[in-house]
């Protein structure tokens, strides 16, 4: 569903897509859910990097509202964790879990063949400044806000489109 979403949102050109209904349908549903999922959603699976900037806003405002950070820290810590979300793949393989060796394919030795990167709290430390305490806090609730919008967006679009289905 989310990638069908995705799809539709990214159609540069929806008049000649010969499912210009459907498409247009999703995008449409996609809007009754709650805007920063329906923004996240844009960002990642249809690669549309101008409202990143909105997105880390969003989470900012939302960590500054719960935790006593500056927002300079709180917008560095959603910057973060909205990377972290948007781009999981494995740098070395790309998410395929292998790579090509000398004469064959051999399980990715930077992942161990997850295929997903695995980020550090160090990493985290660079990116962000600071790391620990309060930080550590707002970079779980930057992430918990990412996903619960997404997922509740998706809901939502769901329902708006199938109805009874
Ligand atoms: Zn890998």
């Amino acid at each position: 569903m989310r990638e069908a979403l995705a799809a539709s949102v990214g159609a540069s050109n929806l008049k000649f897509d010969p499912d210009y209904e459907r498409a247009a349908d999703r995008v449409a549903a996609i809007g009754f859910g709650p805007r920063l999922g329906s923004l996240l959603i844009r960002y990642r699976d249809a690669n549309q990097v101008r409202w990143e900037r909105e997105i880390i806003a969003r989470l900012a405002k939302r960590i500054i509202r719960k935790l006593p950070i500056t927002h300079s820290i709180a917008a560095k810590v959603a910057e973060c964790a909205l990377s972290e979300w948007a781009r999981p793949h494995c740098a070395t393989c790309g998410g395929a879990r292998e790579i090509m060796g000398a004469t064959l394919k051999v399980v990715c030795h930077a992942c161990g063949g997850v295929g997903v990167r695995r980020y550090t709290n160090s990493e985290r430390r660079r990116i962000i400044g600071a790391w620990g305490g309060m930080v550590s806090d707002g970079y779980d609730l930057a992430l918990a806000t990412i996903t619960g919008s997404v997922a509740a967006t998706v809901g939502i679009a769901r329902d708006k489109l199938c109805g009874d289905c």
